[in-house]
């Protein structure tokens, strides 16, 4: 469903960030990205879902492919309406409006009426969201966790690029997001590309995994395969 082939990226046309970076999400998968910080995780997703851009970023090598288009350096906009969704990192969801008015702004690409049932929908995944009728901004963390990843699924997409959805989680609450997040893939078919610090959990709800480190990727294998690689038990599993 989407390729990356051998993508580099540069931030301000010199800071070379990825060095030919590959990878594979097909499509219904959940799919993993790992990595210490500054690996380029964040920079692999924001170079598929265009917002590259808006940091000065730029593909300078290679293609990526989604659903047999070409998006490398595409507008967001479009990448967007072609089905691909990225939850931001940091959650970025509207303070000063309501659960309601924030994910209706998630349908905004939509012209059908379909945006009332699927915010019903979005409650039943996240139950607590729906009692929480005041602004956003006074939700705690991780219910500003579940909005953000609620109003991903108002766009309808085909599939979502979630960034670190277990930061500043507790571990109750990550395994809470988690379980929702398997949920979604499963009832919905939503293919998910993941990026996490959190190895333990990725890997458990992940079909796939890809380890990333300095711009490249350094060890790919089944979520089998890693949990029981011996390097990745040392490095990424040791303390979760
Ligand atoms: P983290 O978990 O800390 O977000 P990451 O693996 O997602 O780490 P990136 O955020 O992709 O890593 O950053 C990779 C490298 O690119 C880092 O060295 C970072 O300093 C650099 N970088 C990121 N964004 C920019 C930018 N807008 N301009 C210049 N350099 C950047």
């Amino acid at each position: 469903m989407l390729s990356v082939n051998n993508i580099e990226v540069v931030y301000d046309e010199v800071i070379l960030v990825l060095r030919g970076v590959s990878l594979e999400v097909p499509q219904g998968k959940i799919v993993t990205l790992l990595g210490p910080n500054g690996a380029g995780k964040s920079t692999t997703l924001k170079a598929i879902s265009g917002l590259l851009k808006t940091e000065d970023g730029k593909v300078t090598r290679g293609d990526i492919n989604f659903m047999g288009q070409q998006i490398a350096n595409g507008n967001p906009e479009d990448i967007v309406r072609s089905g691909l969704f990225q939850v931001m990192e940091g959650r970025r969801i509207i303070e000063d409006m309501t659960c309601v008015e924030n994910l209706r702004l998630g349908a905004y690409t939509r012209k059908d009426k379909g945006v009332k049932d699927d915010i019903d929908m979005v409650f039943e995944y996240f139950p607590r969201l729906r009692e929480r009728t005041g602004l956003a901004g006074y939700l705690s963390g991780g219910e500003q966790q579940m909005l953000a990843i609620g109003r991903s699924l108002m766009a309808r997409p085909k599939m979502i690029l979630l960034d670190e959805p277990s930061m500043g989680l507790s571990p109750l609450l990550v395994k809470e997001v988690f379980g929702i997040i398997e949920k979604i893939n499963r009832d919905q078919g939503i293919t998910m590309l993941i990026v996490e610090q959190n190895a333990n959990f990725a890997l458990k709800v992940a079909d796939y995994g890809y380890i990333m480190e300095s711009g490249k990727v350094v060890l790919d294998g089944t979520s089998d395969e890693l949990l029981n690689n011996e390097d990745v038990k040392e490095f990424y599993l040791g303390g979760g």
